[in-house]
């Protein structure tokens, strides 16, 4: 499949990667649609947002809709139209149990925050079930948390 990278201020580079597996608790996910955020925008033109330089090729995009592709536990056929939460969330902090977006060292897709940068979706990606995700435990895996959703999110359709 292949995988476009922000590499450097208005450089792109595309290349070919092996279609990806899915890990225990996830579901493989074909993207439909992906946002255009603003941090998207910066990473492209400005080369990183302020306090995060693109310092590897970054996958940007965290807003997007897919449907599912193949899951292993057979929970979902595929096709079941998918809504992606973006985040990975942090080291949980008890006053903040409410806040799961505040705890500390949590991830977003499509982030140079993070060093190794958190890549956003390529084509087809791998995602963890949010309903297999307790609202206190920290997820794992290269993306953020997939919920069943009824239709895909109107967005910029990704080539
Ligand atoms: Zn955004």
């Amino acid at each position: 499949m292949r995988v476009l990278s922000i590499i450097a201020k208005e450089q792109l580079r595309l290349t070919e990667a092996p279609v990806p597996e899915p890990g225990p608790g996830q579901v493989r996910i074909r993207v439909a649609y992906v946002g255009i955020c603003g941090s998207d925008l910066h990473y492209y033109f400005d080369g990183g947002i302020e306090g995060a330089p693109v310092r590897e090729p970054l996958t940007p995009g965290h807003e997007l809709s897919a449907t599912v592709d193949l899951d292993p536990s057979g929970t979902w056929t595929a096709g079941t139209p998918v809504t992606v939460h973006p985040a990975t969330l942090g080291t949980p902090i008890p006053a903040l149990a409410d806040k799961p977006h505040l705890w500390p060292n949590g991830a977003y897709l499509g982030s140079a925050r993070t060093m190794p940068h958190t890549q956003g979706p390529p084509r087809t990606t791998c995602s963890t079930l949010l309903a297999s995700v307790s609202s206190n435990a920290r997820s794992s895996g290269m993306s953020g948390t997939t919920m069943p959703s009824q239709r895909p999110a109107a967005a910029t359709r990704r080539a």
